[in-house]
């Protein structure tokens, strides 16, 4: 879902991304903050003042975001599930867990650890603040912010609206009384949808009544909420159609090998043009050298592709991503995703065995659900 982010770093092994959308709110908080929070507060504070304390308190929230997931991100890995990544964005974090829980109760901690952290670290900061009040304002009036922003960051992700927190656990709670995942999510999300219409509806209120950054701002994470429950219910059903089927079920055995050192306009004429063969891999003996893609062709002006050999311009095996025979299909396709191609070759031992594609697989699940198998 993130196509311009940038990696910042890892802590404790788990990759931290930048969304390019994250820059917006900052810039959005920070000056928030340091032209209207601050001076109203504080009238007669210096601008360095302000700025600076501005551009902190902007930087220690966005902290506050990043140990919120982390709190997430670290109680899945103590209980076995793997996290891909974490990044922030325009809505404030995400962290990236590819497996889906196999435990309500699994479900349960892992959902409210993240607001834990919210209202530990509220606690921390109101401390700090009762500690500093009557000693030094400036970090009396940080710790203030920060202890309150934390506290609506853990109330607000409370809410039992999937995919929020408190959705998750409204979730682990219902899978553990009927234990039915499919049902626990169809009605955790109908709850999230519910939630999102009501921030839409709060946002169209506000901004009729003259509070347009509120209102737009409102109407925003409702329409965000809205998609991020619809979307996680239709994931969860994809991936019950997929339940239980490997790559090897629906890949494609007809895949000749390509020879090395094939010209360019023999393969477009060829093998391309004709339309029999769909997928390119190279090599020779049933050992695979490497993949081409459409992509790798049209790099190469038309007018060399006489001197050009397949060989000088395929992706080599080292660098490809390829799926074996027994990886499920559901991984398959995450993969696919993941790396924004349309096609994996299916390699088992060194050899080429097949490929597979995302056109295949939405033509078995558009099956699997037409017939409702
Ligand atoms: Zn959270």
């Amino acid at each position: 879902m993130f196509k311009n982010r940038f990696r910042v770093g890892k802590i404790l092994g788990i990759p931290i991304h930048i969304d390019a959308t994250w820059v917006l709110i900052f810039v959005w908080v920070t000056w928030s903050l340091s032209a209207s929070y601050f001076p109203e507060r504080y009238p007669y504070w210096s601008p360095t003042l302000t700025w600076s304390l501005g551009v902190a308190s902007s930087l220690l929230f966005f902290a506050s975001v990043l140990l919120h997931e982390l709190g997430h991100a670290l109680i899945a890995r103590a209980q076995g599930v793997h996290v891909q990544d974490i990044t922030l964005f325009i809505f404030g974090g995400m962290a990236e867990i590819t497996d889906e829980p196999k435990k309500p109760a699994k479900e349960f901690t892992m959902a409210l650890a993240g607001p834990l952290v919210s209202l530990a670290l509220s606690g921390l900061f109101a401390a700090l603040h009762l500690l500093t009040r009557h000693v030094n304002e400036p970090i009396a009036a940080l710790s203030l912010f920060l202890g309150s922003v934390n506290l609506s960051l853990g109330i607000f992700n409370l809410i039992p609206g999937f995919p929020l927190d408190g959705g998750r656990v409204l979730r682990a709670i219902l899978w553990q009384a009927r234990h039915d995942l499919t049902w626990a999510t169809r009605w955790a999300s109908r709850v999230g949808q519910a939630v999102a219409y009501v921030f839409i509806l709060l946002g169209i209120v506000h901004a009729f009544a003259g509070n347009w950054v509120n209102g737009l701002w409102l109407t925003l994470i409702g329409l965000f909420l809205d998609n991020a429950a619809r979307s996680s219910y239709y994931q969860l059903t994809l991936r019950q159609l997929l339940r239980g089927h490997l790559v090897r079920d629906i890949m494609r055995r007809e895949c000749a090998l390509l020879p090395p050192q094939l010209t360019l306009d023999v393969l477009v004429d060829q093998y391309i043009l004709r339309g029999t063969q769909r997928c390119f891999a190279v090599g020779h003996q049933g050992k695979v050298e490497g993949l081409l893609t459409i992509h790798n062709i049209r790099e190469v002006p038309k007018a060399e592709w006489p001197f050009i050999r397949v060989a000088d311009v395929l992706i080599p095996l080292e660098k490809l991503r390829f799926v074996e025979p027994d990886t499920p299909l559901w991984e398959a396709l995450q993969q696919m995703t993941s790396e924004g191609v349309n096609q994996l070759p299916v390699i088992s031992n060194g050899q080429l065995v097949g490929m597979i594609s995302r056109e295949d697989l939405i033509t078995f699940i558009r099956n699997r659900a037409e017939l409702g198998v």
